[in-house]
C-alpha cells in the first residue's frame, strides 16, 4: 500500500526549512492545517519537496478539477502567453468572448445570459452583490449561517462559517441578515422539514418582524453549503426558495464557486434540484489553477449596467480564459460524468467506512466529488468530533493522503474530476489506516 511512498519522516527536512523561512516572511493569517510544502503535481498525485508522494483529495480547495497540470490545459494556458500576457478589460480579445460564448451556452438560467470576468471567488460574490443592488435599486440582503462566500468586506459580510473569520473585521457591509441552513441532521428550527421551516421562518417570521421584504435586493446562496459543511439542501427547498423571491421580486445569486464546473456530476449544483438562478458565480475549478472568476447573469439584468458601472485591471486575462476554455472541454466532454460515478463509488465506500465505525461516522453525504463525512464524539448526542478531526486530517497527511475538512468536523473529499476508481481504492485504504491510526492514539 501506499505507506511505502512516503520516504521521510514528515515534514522532511526541506520541508521544515521552507516553512522556517516562510515564517519569517509570510503572513501568519493563512488557515493552514498540515505542513505540506509542495514540489510538484500530476494528475490527483502530489510530491512534496522531500519527494514524498501523496494522493491530493483537496485539490488546492476545490480548484484542480482536470488534475495537477492537465497536458490540454497547460498547452492552452502556453498557446496564449506566447500571444500576449495581458491587455486588461478595457480592450477586445477572443479567449474572452470565446469563454464568455461557452458560459451562455452552459448557465442555468434557461434564458440567455452575460458574463463579467474577474480573477477569484470573492470577487465574483461582490459583483453579483453590486449588479443585484443596481438593478433592484434595493439594498437589503439575505444570507445563510455556514455560508461562506470570500473574504474581502462585501462578500465576507455574509460568510458566517467560522467566527474566526469575522472577529475583528467589523463593521462590514450594512443589511446583509442571515438565516439558517437547512440541516435534518442538525435542526436549528422545530419542525421536520427544515427546508419548509426555514422558508416559513424567512416569510412568516422575518418578513413580518424586521427586514421589508420589498427593500431586500438578492437572496445570496450555496446551493450545496460548502465550508459550512457540504451540505446538500432538503427536496423542495430551493424549489420554495425561487417561489419565494418570485412573489416578492427579490433575485437570487447561487454561489457556485464552490460547488460549479462539474464538480457535483452537473455543470451547476443547482441543476440537481432544478433551480434557475437569476446570477451565478464562479471561481476555483472554472481555471484549473489559474486565478479567474466570473460573474454570469440573465442578460436582462447585465445588459442594464451602464458603461463604467464596473469594472477590473486583470479580469478576462488570456491565460486565464484558454485555461477555463480547455477546462469546461475536458469537463464537458468525460470528466462531468466521471464524477458523478466516481462520486456514486465513493460514498457507497465511504457509508460501508460509516458501518465500521458506526461511532464515529454520523453522516455521509455530497453529489458527485463534492463529498462531506461528518465526525461525531459518539452516535447518540452527535457532539461534534472537531479535535478527532484535526488529529485525523494530520494522519490522513502522515499516511499519504491530502484533506481538508469544512463545517465543524466533516471531512470533505473533493479530489480532481479525472481521478479513477483505483485512486479512490487507494485513498480510502489511506483514510481507513488514518482512522485506525487516530482511534488507537
Ligand atoms: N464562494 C464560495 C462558495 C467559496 O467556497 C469560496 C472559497 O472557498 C469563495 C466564494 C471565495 O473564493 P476565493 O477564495 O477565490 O475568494
Amino acid at each position: 500500500m501506499s505507506i511505502q511512498h512516503i520516504v521521510t519522516a514528515l515534514p522532511g527536512p526541506k520541508a521544515q526549512a521552507m516553512i522556517e523561512r516562510d515564517t519569517a516572511v509570510v503572513s501568519p493569517s493563512y488557515p493552514r492545517d498540515y505542513p505540506f510544502v509542495m514540489s510538484h503535481g500530476r494528475g490527483a498525485e502530489v510530491w512534496d519537496v522531500d519527494g514524498n508522494r501523496f494522493l491530493d483529495f483537496a485539490a488546492g480547495i476545490a480548484v484542480c478539477s482536470t488534475g495537477h497540470s492537465h497536458p490540454q490545459v497547460v498547452d492552452a494556458v502556453k498557446q496564449a502567453a506566447d500571444k500576449f500576457l495581458h491587455i486588461s478589460s478595457d480592450y477586445w480579445h477572443e479567449e474572452q468572448i470565446r469563454l464568455a460564448e461557452t458560459i451562455n451556452r452552459l448557465a442555468p438560467f434557461g434564458e440567455p445570459a452575460m458574463t463579467f470576468f474577474c480573477n477569484s471567488g470573492t470577487e465574483a460574490v461582490e459583483g453579483a452583490l453590486k449588479l443585484a443592488r443596481y438593478v433592484t435599486g434595493r439594498q437589503r440582503f439575505i444570507g445563510f449561517i455556514g455560508g461562506f462566500h470570500g473574504r474581502t468586506m462585501g462578500s465576507l459580510s455574509f460568510t458566517a462559517s467560522k467566527y474566526t473569520q469575522q472577529a475583528g473585521f467589523f463593521p462590514g457591509m450594512p443589511g446583509v441578515t442571515h438565516i439558517p441552513y437547512p440541516n435534518n441532521l442538525r435542526p436549528l428550527l422545530a419542525g421536520v422539514d427544515q427546508g419548509q421551516a426555514v422558508l416559513d421562518y424567512l416569510e412568516n417570521v422575518l418578513f413580518q418582524s424586521n427586514v421589508p421584504a420589498h427593500e431586500v435586493a438578492a437572496i445570496l446562496l450555496e446551493p450545496i453549503q460548502g465550508e459550512g459543511g457540504y451540505l446538500l439542501p432538503p427536496e423542495g427547498f430551493l424549489a420554495g426558495l425561487r417561489a419565494l423571491c418570485d412573489r416578492h421580486g427579490i433575485l437570487l445569486i447561487a454561489d457556485e464557486v464552490q460547488s460549479g464546473a462539474g464538480r457535483t456530476g452537473k455543470m451547476f449544483a443547482c441543476e440537481h434540484w432544478g433551480l434557475k438562478p437569476d446570477i451565478v458565480t464562479m471561481a476555483k475549478g472554472l481555471g484549473s489553477g489559474l486565478p479567474i472568476g466570473l460573474v454570469a447573469a440573465k442578460k436582462t439584468l447585465m445588459q442594464q449596467w451602464k458603461r463604467g458601472a464596473h469594472g477590473n485591471t486583470y479580469g478576462g486575462n488570456p491565460l486565464c480564459c484558454a485555461a477555463a476554455s480547455a477546462t469546461l472541454a475536458l469537463i464537458e466532454n468525460g470528466y462531468m460524468q466521471n464524477a458523478a460515478a466516481m462520486g456514486d463509488y465513493l460514498l457507497e465506500r465511504l457509508r460501508d467506512l460509516q458501518r465500521r465505525y458506526p461511532e464515529l461516522i454520523a453522516d455521509v453525504r455530497g453529489k458527485g466529488l463534492m463529498i462531506g463525512v461528518e465526525l461525531v464524539t459518539d452516535s447518540r448526542t452527535r457532539k461534534p468530533a472537531r479535535e478527532f478531526a484535526e488529529r485525523l486530517l494530520h494522519n490522513a497527511w502522515r499516511q499519504g493522503l491530502l484533506l481538508l475538512t469544512c463545517g465543524v468536523s466533516t471531512l470533505r473529499l473533493m479530489p480532481p474530476l479525472m481521478i479513477d476508481r483505483a485512486t479512490c481504492d487507494e485513498a480510502l485504504a489511506l483514510l481507513d489506516a488514518a482512522i485506525e491510526q487516530t482511534l488507537g492514539a
